[in-house]
């Protein structure tokens, strides 16, 4: 739990104001389920603030390529950071192999569910495929399911948002920049400057796994994107309903004193 020193400081940190009424933030509410490999990563760290800083470093990585994208999207020429150019030159290829569509007005549009009375704000919709939804993006090195629960809050406000035309289904757009070793092909991440080290999976035949990780030849740095669609998204929503409803109890003091909760 987090500590405030007033309700403004809790609505600050927590939500949205939308036409004079307070709404919580859709990634502030999934933040209630725990995180395991978060947890596995701060307990082989060598001290919680070299851990937090390293988030912290690998967290502005991440916006910053997360930005760069949005101005891709938006047609704006600009310059790229050097630490995030292999990152954004496999986007822009990927861009040109792939028919995207993004709806530029709806970049970063705030939505809010009146139903449910929570708000958020979504990095885009766009055509794929012939297909229209919600387009969400990641630099992680994996698609996490627990990117299903924020987007289906977002499919579901969308779903009842007579603004826009309804969403036919969601997508992850993941971004990423990694080293792949030249002998064994195990890969590295060097985001936050903290090397997270994976053996190829599945294993690769004839191939053998270099002894130790102080072995590896590291290739150039290089940026992987992704893309993948999660149709359904029924089920993730009530299991967001589910987290909102612990998300409030959490918090039951603080959304009593803002006028959230009766
Ligand atoms: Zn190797």
């Amino acid at each position: 739990m987090d500590y405030y020193k007033t309700p403004e400081d809790f609505k600050e940190a927590n939500g949205y104001e939308i036409n004079g009424y307070w709404y919580p933030r859709v990634t502030k509410i999934v933040t209630i389920k725990a995180k395991p490999a978060l947890y596995r990563y701060y307990g082989a760290a060598s001290s919680f603030a070299a851990a937090n800083a390293q988030t912290q470093k690998s967290a502005e990585e991440g916006t910053l390529i997360h930005n760069t994208i949005e101005k891709i999207f938006l047609g704006e020429n600009q310059e790229i950071d050097p630490g995030i150019l292999p990152a954004i030159t496999a986007f822009k290829n990927f861009l040109d192999k792939n028919n995207i569509q993004v709806s530029q007005e709806h970049i970063e549009r705030r939505i809010l569910n009146l139903e449910h009375a929570y708000a958020g704000t979504i990095d885009s919709l766009a055509l794929i495929g012939g297909k229209f939804g919600v387009l969400d993006i990641k630099t992680s090195m994996d698609f996490y399911r627990d990117y299903d629960l924020q987007t289906s809050a977002y499919m579901h406000a969308l779903t009842n948002d007579p603004a826009v035309p309804p969403p036919q289904t969601r997508w992850i757009l993941r971004v990423d920049q990694i080293k792949t070793c030249q002998k064994c092909r195990s890969t590295m991440r060097p985001k936050g400057g903290k090397e997270k080290i994976r053996k190829p999976y599945p294993s690769l035949p004839g191939v053998k796994l270099c002894a130790d990780d102080q072995s590896h030849e590291w290739g150039p740095l290089t940026g992987v994107t992704a893309i993948q669609e999660s149709p359904y998204w029924k089920n993730d929503f009530e299991a967001f309903l589910a987290a909102k409803r612990l998300w409030e109890w959490e918090n039951e003091y603080w959304l009593k004193r803002v006028g959230y909760l009766k």
